[in-house]
Parts: structure tokens; C-alpha cells; sequence
């Protein structure tokens, strides 16, 4: 068995996430680690920066970089420029919530609005849920907002609007503030010299010192933050940290590492490996005896920190060779029936029927069409008939399941759930009042269904209705024009096409 599939037997995988918060376990999940008894024994030389000189150099290296290299982010302009200390790092913590788990790119508009909607603790604490939600809606993730506003209105209530000072204490004292973030903020916003420990970070450290062992087992993680906090500038620690986790954001990349490009090549072991293995190479090319001696790994057995012995070094990855880490659970398989409600609303716009999901678990607070989970293994005709009970549950009276339309099937992955919709509309007419005893519910616009707090799935959904209206409208015009005016379409007002309330609820004992 080859390397690969052998790491792929052994349930390991190479190379770490690609977003800044790819490693949301290493940087928030470690809250008790510390707290393990035992001692380990100290790492093999070749996993320790252990020469004061280096660790030196290194800082200069890489804040030079950064300070010449860096992106130009609103946050970070924030931590510079803004004077009040609970402002800034409020700044800072807004930031480091939104980009767990999501790409700088994406962040930056939403953060823009944030901040200016809620340019302080207090604005936040005194904000609605649903305004959270709506600003939140497409980010992912979405209990982070929902717990960022908690721990603000516990800043605001309990803490007289003080931002506790410390990483220890912003870990301690605000929910939803793990150890990465509470390191962040301390040293963004506080200049307190303590390290921290992200996906890119990760990736960074255990290319520099060949670090090969699971990098989301606990006594890897334990060892990469006693690195980051040894090797942090003890007078510019944000940037310091900033600028490790830029760097493997933008150069130490996962799959393409710049090592040309890189500024503390000097100091990376596991591009030291690379050479030495080319240069051993190209004399034995050359027929000359090898004057560099084989490359070996930290001559201590059983290392824990080594690559396991069962899944060497593969010299066809080069320093991707590092990290590596347990292969992620495969996601839960789950399938849910959505019925996209339409009507024609007052003014003659098309309106879409929209629920609130319970106020905690998945989506928590978010508003979605009527939706249902399905059993797995139903047939099409009994998933209908589910949807159909569900719908006539609040409906309180017996709905026609002929009268549904299958629309198709829309995927959506959330972090641990692979979830199936299977979409079908149904459109009503004129004035509708349903008995919806247990769940909120209101009718909206497209307009307001895309400023309402809905998710990146329930979008998909309407997505593929209006594209099957678009379809069925013909491709010489737009969508949009056609809903209205096209016979036939879902939503029409011409007789016959559109179905009626009396239509959707049947009498229970028909005369
Ligand atoms: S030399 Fe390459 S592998 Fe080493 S830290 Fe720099 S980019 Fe990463
Ligand atoms: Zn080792």
C-alpha cells in the first residue's frame, strides 16, 4: 500500500484546512487541555526552536514581512486607529468571530456593516435577535452572532461595559470565547504578549518544525500553543500573530506552498528536508558519493511528534508532507421536504410563506419554508405525504397532495450534516390566513425573503423555484417579468393555473 492510500486506511490526512478558521477545534476546543496531568517528555531537538538566536531572527523576518506585505483590512485598522480600548477590542472580537470557519473575503462586507450598525458593546447588546440573524444570514454558523450578542449584553450587564483585560480572562469570562479567540483579542487589542493557535497557524509550525503526528490530537495541540506562546514578539504581539497566521493564509498555503517566496524559509525544517533530499538526489545522479548524510527524522523512537512509523515521510509531497491530521467524520446524511408557499399578495407582488425554526439546536431562530425531516429510504409518493401532514398539521385541515408540485432537489452541506431538500411549491390565492398555532410565520416579498434571517440553504430553495418558473416560462425573457404575466407559470393569476385556498384544503368529509 502506497503512502496516500495507507493514510487514508489509517484515517490520517495531509495538509491542514484552507481558511483562516479551518481548525476550529485546535483553536477553540483546547479549553481544558492545559489542565491534563502528567508531564510530557521534552520534543526531539528537531521539533524545538531552542536556539534564542533563531527565535530572533525569526521575528524579524516575519514582522518585516507583515509590515510590508500585509493585507489592508478594516479590523486591523480598527486595532490601530481606535483609541478606546473596549472599542477596539470589541473591533477586534467581531472579527476573529466572523472569520471562523469563513474566508477573509467573504467577512470584510459583512464586518463593514456590522460595525456600522453596531459600532460598539453596547449598540450590540441592545439589538434584536433578528436584526443579529438578518445582518448574520448567508455567513454560516449562525448561533456565532447569536453568542457573540449574549456575551455582549453580559459584557454591558455584568461587567459595567469593561472588556475583561486578559486572555485568561476573556476565556473565562465570555461565552463562545475559546483560546484562540481570547489570545487574539488580548494581543490585537491588548498588546499582551500571549500566542495563539488557528488552522494557518498550525499549518505554519508543523512545516517549521517537521511536525507529522495528528495535528488535532491533544498532545500536538498542547505543543504547537507552548510554541506559538515562546515564539510570540514580546513588544508587537498582534502583528506578531497576525502575521503567522498571514503568512499561511497567503504563502504557506495548504496545497501550493510559496517557499521561494517565504520569509523565514530560513528557518523551515521541513524545507530543509526538501533540499537535502534533492541535493542527495542529484548526486546520485551524477554518480557521487553522498556528502550530505540521509535524511533522517528525529532519531528519537516512538516520537510523538514524528509522522507515525506506519506512514513515513512521502517525498513526493515535499513539505506538504505537514501537517496531517485525523480525517474528518463524514457528515450525517439527512433528507427534509420543503414546500415553497407563494400567493399573490396584496399588491399583485408574489409572496413566499416563511417559518421560524425553534430558537435553539441547528439554524436556530432562522426563518425557512415550511419544512419537515423525511425517514430515510421513503419513496417519492411518501415523502409527499409527509410533507402533506406536516402541512396540514398547521394548517389544521387536510391538504390535496396532488395539489403540491415537485420542484427537484437542492444539497446543501452544513458543517456535520449533509442535508437533502427536496423542494416542492404550491401556489394560493388571494387572502390567506392559516392557523400556524406553533411556529411564527409572516409572508414576504423576494425582496424581504432576501433581507429576512434566512439561511444559504432556504436561498438555494427559492433559487431553483424561480428557476424552474424561468424554465417553464420560456428562455426569451427574464424570470422576473414572466412570473406575472406568463400563463401557466407557478404564481399566475389566470384562472385554472392557480390554485385556491378551497383547492389546497379540502373539506375533511367532502358532501
Ligand atoms: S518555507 Fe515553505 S513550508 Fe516552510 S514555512 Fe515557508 S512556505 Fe511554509
Ligand atoms: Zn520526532
Amino acid at each position: 500500500m502506497g503512502p496516500l492510500r495507507a493514510a487514508a486506511a489509517r484515517g490520517l490526512r495531509r495538509g491542514g484546512g484552507g481558511g483562516r478558521g479551518a481548525a476550529p477545534a485546535a483553536r477553540e476546543g483546547t479549553k481544558g487541555s492545559a489542565a491534563r496531568g502528567g508531564r510530557p517528555a521534552p520534543p526531539a531537538a528537531l521539533h524545538l526552536f531552542g536556539d534564542p538566536a533563531e527565535v530572533e531572527a525569526l521575528r524579524g523576518s516575519l514582522l518585516a514581512w507583515y509590515d510590508e506585505c500585509k493585507r489592508d483590512l478594516p479590523w486591523r485598522v480598527l486595532a490601530v486607529t481606535e483609541p478606546d480600548v473596549n472599542r477596539r477590542a470589541y473591533a477586534v472580537w467581531v472579527s476573529e468571530i466572523m472569520l471562523q470557519q469563513t474566508q477573509v473575503a467573504t467577512v470584510i462586507d459583512y464586518y463593514n456593516r456590522w460595525m456600522q450598525k453596531w459600532p460598539t458593546l453596547q449598540a450590540l447588546a441592545e439589538a434584536s435577535l433578528e436584526e443579529v440573524n438578518e445582518l448574520w444570514a448567508g455567513l454560516g454558523y449562525y448561533s456565532r452572532g447569536k453568542r457573540l450578542q449574549e456575551a455582549a449584553r453580559k459584557v454591558v450587564s455584568e461587567l459595567a461595559g469593561q472588556m475583561p483585560r486578559t486572555a485568561e480572562d476573556l476565556q473565562k469570562l465570555l461565552p463562545g470565547v475559546g483560546r484562540y479567540t481570547a489570545g487574539a483579542i488580548a494581543s490585537i487589542s491588548y498588546g499582551q504578549a500571549t500566542g495563539v493557535v488557528d488552522g494557518n497557524v498550525i499549518r505554519v509550525l508543523c512545516r517549521l518544525r517537521c511536525i507529522g503526528a495528528d495535528s488535532s490530537s491533544p498532545p500536538v495541540i498542547d505543543r504547537l500553543w507552548a510554541m506559538a506562546n515562546a515564539l510570540v514578539d514580546r513588544s508587537r504581539p498582534g502583528d506578531f500573530n497576525q502575521a503567522l497566521m498571514e503568512l499561511g493564509a497567503t504563502v504557506c498555503t495548504p496545497k501550493a506552498p510559496l517557499c521561494g517566496e517565504c520569509p523565514v524559509k530560513q528557518h523551515c525544517r521541513a524545507r530543509l528536508r526538501v533540499e537535502k533530499e534533492l541535493a542527495l538526489a542529484s548526486r546520485k545522479l551524477l554518480g557521487k558519493l553522498p556528502v550530505v548524510p540521509d535524511v533522517e527524522d528525529c532519531s528519537v523512537g516512538g516520537c510523538p511528534l514524528c509522522p507515525p512509523a506506519a506512514e513515513p515521510w512521502d517525498s513526493s509531497l515535499g513539505v506538504t508532507n505537514f501537517p496531517r491530521k485525523a480525517a474528518k467524520k463524514q457528515p450525517r446524511v439527512e433528507q427534509t421536504a420543503t414546500c415553497v408557499l407563494e400567493r399573490r399578495g396584496r399588491r399583485g407582488a408574489l409572496e413566499y410563506l416563511i417559518v421560524q425554526r425553534p430558537s435553539s439546536g441547528l439554524l436556530a431562530g432562522l426563518w425557512e419554508f415550511p419544512s419537515v425531516p423525511l425517514a430515510p429510504g421513503l419513496q417519492q409518493e411518501q415523502q409527499r405525504e409527509v410533507l402533506v401532514d406536516h402541512l396540514q398539521a398547521w394548517a389544521g385541515q387536510p391538504v390535496a397532495a396532488g395539489s403540491l408540485r415537485f420542484i427537484g432537489e437542492v444539497v446543501h452541506v452544513f458543517s456535520h450534516i449533509h442535508q437533502t431538500y427536496v423542494v416542492y411549491s404550491l401556489s394560493l390565492d388571494g387572502d390567506v390566513t392559516l392557523d400556524l398555532a406553533s411556529s411564527p410565520s409572516r409572508w414576504v416579498t423576494e425582496e424581504e425573503f432576501r433581507a429576512s434571517a434566512v439561511s444559504t440553504a432556504m436561498k438555494k430553495v427559492l433559487r431553483a423555484c424561480e428557476r424552474q418558473r424561468g424554465e417553464e416560462s420560456g428562455p426569451a425573457t427574464g424570470s422576473k417579468r414572466k412570473r406575472g404575466a406568463k400563463p401557466g407559470a407557478a404564481g399566475s393569476t389566470r384562472p385554472g393555473t392557480q390554485l385556491s385556498l378551497r383547492t389546497f384544503l379540502r373539506a375533511p368529509n367532502p358532501p
